[in-house]
């Protein structure tokens, strides 16, 4: 594993489904509508007793590459109220994944995002 790759990794034990991840990415990256960077599931359990929120970064997720370049956390870990959200290297976030339960931890994909639509390259920036 690179040293220098980074990831997020996401304590859902703690989410509490607001989404204001899903909408602070939709509107950083101006996504068309129905595309998202990151998609909050809903898992719900023994027969609606237990509710899992799960947040998921899909194929367009770039790690807010532009942002954390000029020194700023991607635009979900900073909205995220409940602070489940964790930016940065993933030999970091392994050990801290290792505390605890229900992480989930995450690395963008090195082939470009397609346009589910065209099925061309979608290339995703930020706002300036
Ligand atoms: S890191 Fe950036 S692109 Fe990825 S899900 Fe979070 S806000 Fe969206
Ligand atoms: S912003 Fe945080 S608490 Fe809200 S849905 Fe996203 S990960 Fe969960």
């Amino acid at each position: 594993m690179s040293k220098d790759k980074d990831g997020l990794l996401i304590n859902y034990d703690y989410c509490t489904g607001c989404r204001a991840c899903e909408a602070a990415c939709r509107q950083e990256h101006d996504f068309a509508p129905g595309l998202y960077g990151i998609k909050v599931v809903e898992i719900v359990l023994n027969r609606g007793q237990t509710y899992n929120f799960v947040p998921i970064p899909t194929d367009l997720c770039n790690l807010c590459r532009e942002l954390v370049s000029q020194g700023n956390k991607p635009v979900c870990v900073h909205h995220c109220m409940a602070q489940v959200m964790r930016y940065g290297p993933v030999d970091e976030l392994v050990q801290e994944m290792l505390n605890g339960r229900k992480k989930v931890l995450w690395t963008p994909q090195a082939k470009p995002a397609l346009d589910p639509i065209t099925g061309r390259s979608l290339k995703i920036t930020e706002k300036e």
